[in-house]
């Protein structure tokens, strides 16, 4: 954090931060106090957005023509007014080019059965590159009203009502806010990061694209307040909710306290190309062992267990019909 960061602004009710331009707490809606309530600069920034899957990336002059890194469709400039959210940290990138080449082969290997066998010998690799995808993390307190039915209690009838209060805690929860990697992508690399390795200034590492913030300040509270609210209804059923089976589970959160980071996690990118078709996979650029994508199953393996069972179906037939 920077100390430019840590002086920013606070809610004087719910201590939420307050950002540039807000001329309300957006948590708690009090009034900001006029010498906190900085205007916005009107800002323009140029960046390379992606045709295929809409990816921003930071501009850089000497790409030229380029590929989207996530996609490899063609990238156009775009004019940007008012870039409203900007990354401050950017995690460290550990892992190194030769270590993402072992770190798919083993996941490859990983893969199963019903994979070809042929699969990392034949797998052919067309780009693989580091790049840095952006997430929101961010801290609250959270009171939390639920009610639900459960089978807890219900004497006759299969439910009961129930309901309750709680706090909860939130501390450094990872929102991805990629357009390039899909929520699943993210989903599988969040775990493999340490949020204590990284530092206050982009990365300046030839060939690496750093995706840039692409969302409106109020769309990034709506989905930072929703990613905190599935978390608080996972919880209550988990920990609050009496009884071995729910539903109709409401939950109302009260945030305290909102403290959000723009960051930007480091990966590796990579297609590669089985067969004449291409598939991706990500790699987790702090820990290889978190790989997540997509790759081809075996035609042949899978027909030969159809054939099988089918087989085994006919002869269990033949066998019952002679008896
Ligand atoms: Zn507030
Ligand atoms: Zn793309």
């Amino acid at each position: 954090m920077s100390a430019e960061q840590l002086a920013e602004a606070q809610c004087a009710r719910c201590r939420a931060q307050v950002e540039h331009g807000d001329l309300r707490c957006a948590i708690c809606g009090t009034q900001v106090p006029p010498s906190q309530a900085t205007s916005t600069q009107a800002m323009h920034v140029e960046i390379m957005r992606c045709g295929g899957c809409g990816a921003a990336v930071s501009y850089d002059v000497k790409a030229q023509a380029p590929q989207c890194a996530f996609c490899a469709s063609v990238m156009h400039v775009e004019r940007v007014e008012d870039p409203i959210e900007q990354t401050g940290w950017w995690g460290n990138l550990s892992v190194d080019v030769n270590q993402a080449h072992g770190a798919l082969q083993q996941w490859f290997g990983g893969l199963g059965f019903l994979r070809p066998s042929d699969l990392s010998q034949s797998a052919s690799i067309e780009a693989l590159k580091p790049l840095w995808w952006v997430a929101w993390v961010f801290d609250a307190t959270a009171s939390v009203s639920w009610t639900a039915d459960s089978n807890a209690g219900s004497i006759r009838s299969a439910w009961a009502p129930h309901a309750g209060k709680c706090e909860l805690q939130f501390d450094h929860i990872v929102v991805g806010a990629s357009r390039g990697l899909s929520y699943q992508e993210t989903s599988a690399l969040i775990p493999g990061y340490q949020l204590n390795q990284g530092v206050n200034t982009a990365p300046q590492i030839e060939g690496a694209v750093v995706e840039q913030f692409d969302v409106q300040r109020s769309e990034a509270r709506g989905r930072i307040i929703d990613a905190a609210t599935a978390i608080a209804l996972q919880q209550m059923q988990a920990k609050q909710i009496p009884g071995t089976r729910h539903r109709n589970i409401k939950v109302e959160l009260t945030l305290r306290g909102l403290r959000t980071r723009r960051c930007a996690f480091p990966a590796y990118v990579l297609a590669y190309r089985y067969r004449n078709k291409l598939y991706r996979a990500v790699i987790n650029g702090q820990n290889a062992s978190y790989v997540t994508g997509r790759a081809p199953y075996s035609f042949w393996k899978i027909s030969a267990i159809i054939v099988g069972g089918l087989a085994l179906a006919i002869v269990l037939a033949m066998a019952l019909g002679g008896s």
